[in-house]
Order: C-alpha cells, then sequence, then structure tokens
C-alpha cells in the first residue's frame, strides 16, 4: 500500500524517544517539550510556542485566549477540516461558513468583505452581526492544504472590522507568505502534528505567538491552570491539553528533517504537475506570486474524481476525496452560510489528494501519474 500521507521516521526519533524511556522522562514534563517549543518558534519566527495534546485543542485554547465566548460567532471557511469547527463549538460559539475561491482553494476575501460590510456593523469597537446581534470578536482562516490567501487583505479587513486574527495553519507548517512564517501573522496560529501532517509526533499541537501574557496563559491553561509550584491550587477551569515528552522527542527528531521534507515535497508536486500537464481537465491549486507553500498534500481537480479515485486505490495508491463541506455536515447545517453559487460542493466533487509521503518514491510516484493518465 502507498500511504496518501504518511509518517517518515528516517532521523533521530528512535534515539530521542529511547532516551526518555532510558531516563523515565515520558510524561507531561521534560527537556524535548522545551526544546521542542523553542525549535517551532525559531522555525516559524515567533517570539513564543507552547506544545498541546493536538491541533484541535491548540485552536481550542487559542480561541479562549481570544475572548470567544458562549454565543459569540466565529468567522472561518466552509472548506477545512471539521476540527477547526469542532474547537469553535467547544467555546460555546457558533461558526460563520465563507464559501471559498476556486483558483487557490482559500476563503474568498470579497465574499468575506461583502459579509463585513453588509450583515455586520461596529458598536464600541466591537462586530456585531446585525441580524442576531451576536458579537464576532474572531475570524479563523485556514491555510487550505498549506496554500495561503492574500493576508494583507484579510489583516486589513480584521483591522476594520475589529477582528482578532488566529490562523488555523495546522496544515501549514513550513508555508510563507512575502516571508512571514504561517501562524505569525495572527494574534496567535496553531501546527498539528498528527500522523499525516508534515511533520508528527503521533499526534500533538502548537500555539505560537509574539503576545507573552498570551503564551503564559496558554501554558497555563493547558496544564489544569495550577498556579503554585508545591500546592495543588488551581485558580480556573483549566484543561489538560499538554504534549508528552515522548511525543516531544519525536518531535524535535521530526523538525531537524524539516527542511529535507519540505524539499521532498516540492519534488513531489512538481513531478506530478509536469507529469500530468495537459492530461484531460486536470488543474491544480493555484498559489499567489506572495507566497510560498509547503506543498503539504498535493491535490488535483478533475470532472472525473470518482473514476480516478477508483484506479488509484484499487491499485493501492491511497487517495482521498476532499472534505465534505462543513455546511453539509448534520451538526453544522443550521450555521451561517455565507455564499455565492456552491464553489465548496463543486470542489468537494472534483478534488482529490494523491500520494505524497516525504518518503515516497519516483517509482510510485511515477505508478500514480500513469494510473491517472489511464483514466483519460
Ligand atoms: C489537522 C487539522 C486540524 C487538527 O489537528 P489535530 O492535530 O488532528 O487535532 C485542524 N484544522 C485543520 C485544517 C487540520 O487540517
Amino acid at each position: 500500500m502507498v500511504l496518501l500521507s504518511g509518517p517518515n521516521m528516517g532521523g533521530n526519533e528512535w534515539k530521542y524517544v529511547k532516551d526518555c524511556l532510558d531516563t523515565g522522562w515520558v510524561s507531561s514534563v521534560g527537556a524535548y517539550v522545551d526544546q521542542f517549543e523553542k525549535m517551532t518558534a525559531t522555525f516559524a519566527g515567533t517570539r513564543f510556542a507552547v506544545a498541546t495534546s493536538s491541533g484541535t485543542t491548540a485552536l481550542h485554547i487559542a480561541l479562549i485566549l481570544a475572548g470567544v465566548q458562549t454565543n459569540d460567532l466565529v468567522i472561518t471557511q466552509n472548506i477545512t477540516f471539521v476540527a477547526t469547527l469542532n474547537s469553535i463549538r467547544y467555546t460555546g460559539a457558533n461558526p460563520v461558513l465563507i464559501d471559498t475561491e476556486t483558483a487557490g482553494w482559500q476563503m474568498d476575501l470579497d465574499l468575506l468583505e461583502k459579509f463585513l460590510q453588509q450583515e455586520t456593523e461596529i458598536k464600541n469597537n466591537t462586530c456585531y452581526h446585525k441580524a442576531t446581534g451576536k458579537r464576532i470578536p474572531v475570524i479563523m482562516p485556514v491555510h487550505v492544504l498549506g496554500n495561503i490567501t492574500d493576508m494583507d487583505r484579510l489583516l486589513q479587513l480584521a483591522h476594520q472590522f475589529h477582528l482578532t486574527v488566529i490562523e488555523d495553519s495546522t496544515e501549514a507548517l513550513g508555508s510563507y507568505y512575502k516571508g512571514k512564517h504561517a501562524g505569525s501573522m495572527g494574534l496567535m496560529g496553531t501546527f498539528s502534528y498528527n500522523g499525516n501532517k508534515i511533520i508528527t509526533t503521533g499526534g500533538g499541537g502548537m500555539i505560537v505567538t509574539d503576545d507573552e501574557a498570551l503564551a503564559k496563559k496558554a501554558k497555563h491553561l493547558t496544564t489544569q491552570a495550577k498556579s503554585d509550584p508545591f500546592e495543588y491550587m488551581h485558580d480556573e477551569v483549566g484543561y489538560n491539553y499538554r504534549l508528552v515528552n515522548v511525543a516531544a522527542a519525536m518531535g524535535v527528531a521530526q523538525m531537524e528533517q524539516l527542511p529535507g521534507f519540505l524539499e521532498k515535497k516540492k519534488h513531489i508536486i512538481q513531478f506530478y504537475t509536469s507529469a500530468l500537464q495537459g492530461v484531460g481537465d486536470i488543474t491544480f491549486q493555484e498559489v499567489l506570486p506572495t507566497v510560498q507553500p509547503n506543498w503539504w498534500m498535493p491535490t488535483i481537480r478533475t470532472q472525473k474524481q470518482r473514476a480516478v479515485l477508483d484506479v488509484l486505490n484499487k491499485d493501492q495508491l491511497q487517495s482521498r476525496p476532499f472534505w465534505v463541506p462543513m455546511n453539509r455536515l448534520p451538526m453544522f447545517k443550521e450555521n451561517l452560510y455565507y455564499h455565492e453559487g456552491d464553489r465548496s460542493g463543486e470542489l468537494y466533487s472534483e478534488c482529490l489528494s494523491i500520494p505524497c509521503s516525504t518518503n515516497i518514491t519516483d517509482a510510485d510516484l511515477e505508478r500514480v501519474a500513469n494510473k491517472i493518465k489511464s483514466v483519460f
């Protein structure tokens, strides 16, 4: 089986994990957690990084720290992985789903601007949804597949409408906009180390920020809000959202290899682009000249999506359709979906992700490309 996007444990993972086991530092404190956080902050160009148990819990904590409360609305997009919306619901808030543009498959900023201008009003430096009177404190753009939208425009709109920006940059480790790393442009950003992401710790996540008070608060909330080093004194309802040292040990080893993984992802997308150029109606995700994506997960678009998925998966070349749009999931059906036409629906029925693990061989890339060509 050629995996869609599997782990690549080719570095010091074994050595560092063994070190945890040998010394007994396996649990929620340890030198690897600190080191992993430092390496991530340095790589992302932020002052601070706080490790969490997953990307989802990183998003949850970031939303709490941005002041999101029950009955608020949080603006995000209709094409994303479900965790984005789940984290919003955990706070008691509800998502506003903005539809996607069809070139780069990111949040449609024309639609966003229209929504903000027509459907919201500002009172006391706070954005409110006119129809429901609900507060909109936060916008959470998702860097879909490691690509990035026109962030200058998004940040400008956010500023104009008094929205705090939290980047769901969980797919975008190694992606840049005008030289700035994904996650470093909003008040907070997040990463995920789930098994299919560009680096993995089995499961894990990270919050990055330049704000020292927020970083301290994030550490506090993710570690049961313990306020005394000796006594079991806790000063608010906290969470057990820590990353364990064994996982962080893997994370350190993975970070050492990240530059190589990014090179390999670039090779993979270049291979597929040249092999599939002009084949049938196949197109790829478009990228702005200001963006350098991490090419986390090469995804093609074609009306023959189902036929291509069939031949690839039958041949053990693991491939997957795009996410079901959030407005079609039963628990989010009632949420506000702002759109013109149904572009997320079109992308869902035409896009598919193809094998792209960082240890895939050229021979397997060739097999995938040839299988796809055979459909046309
Ligand atoms: C992977 C992912 C998450 C969640 O990360 P986990 O570590 O799996 O909890 C959130 N949002 C998006 C867009 C993702 O792709």
